[in-house]
């Protein structure tokens, strides 16, 4: 999208031991030149086992590609076992950490107002979320995406303030479109994500709408990634499924503008 930076974020989800991680991070980042990794920001998501081992492979060889987390913690510290805070993910190196995935809502039966202190969390701890979002293929049947989605935007953000929305990152994702292989169409990624930066404009500002990125989530390989990211308001992809594999991801990577 116009004058926003393209980002490409690959969610691994439950896959990759840490020996296998350090592998793909290595192939993705020493594949990419310096240049198309100026353009578009590409970062990775690794299993939280896993963020030791890609941070000191980042880091150790200078590489250009970032990382962050599939999900953290709304608290801070405590009596709260199996979880992961957002300080824990800061003093990794996490610049980013994703919040409110649909296999998180699923899953873990988050609603929006957990995700919305998820992303609190992150922003206590110096982290950015990207605030994901999508309906179910009912909803789409039923023609009522887009209020539903833009209702489910609004709870997900609730008590965010316009300071902190400046570098949120929004990803759309139908979930009928997530590891099936059906991408939505770039129009319907378009019309979605065109009205999610309506919405954003409403709770904050129009300047500050202008400059969200706004994602596209589901099914986005190296063969559908172009025509997607030319659309006007999407601004990149939550990429999935293609993101573990080096090859299919970098090709996604430039696809960017
Ligand atoms: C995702 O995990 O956010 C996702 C979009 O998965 P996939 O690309 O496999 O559909």
């Amino acid at each position: 999208g116009t004058g926003r930076r393209t980002l490409v974020a690959g969610n691994w989800k439950m896959n990759l031991n840490h020996l296998e991680a350090i592998a793909l991070v290595q192939k993705v980042a020493y594949d990419l030149k310096p240049a198309e990794l100026e353009t578009v920001e590409t970062v990775v998501f690794p299993p939280f086992v896993d963020l030791r081992s890609v941070q000191t492979t980042i880091d150790g060889d200078k590489l250009a590609v970032g990382y962050g987390a599939q999900d953290l913690s709304p608290f801070d510290s405590g009596a709260h076992t199996g979880d992961i805070s957002g300080a824990m993910l800061a003093k990794l190196g996490c610049a980013y950490v994703i919040v409110g995935h649909s296999e998180r809502r699923t899953d873990h039966h988050e609603t929006d107002a957990v995700v919305a202190a998820k992303a609190a969390a992150a922003y206590k701890h110096g982290l950015t979320p990207i605030v994901c979002i999508g309906e179910h293929e009912d909803v789409r049947v039923a023609g009522t995406h887009i209020e539903h989605c833009l209702t489910q935007l609004a709870g997900s953000l609730a008590g965010i303030t316009p300071k902190q929305a400046e570098t949120i990152v929004v990803a759309y994702e139908p979930v009928w479109a997530i590891g099936t292989g059906r991408t939505a169409s770039a129009q319907d990624a378009q019309d979605m994500c065109a009205a999610v930066r309506g919405k954003l404009a409403e709770l904050f500002t129009p300047e500050i709408a202008a400059g969200i990125r706004v994602l596209y989530g589901g099914s986005v390989k190296a063969s559908n990634a172009a025509e997607l990211f030319t659309m006007p308001d999407v601004d990149g992809g939550l990429v999935g499924g293609a993101s573990l594999v080096a090859e299919e991801f970098t090709a996604i990577v430039r696809s960017g503008p």
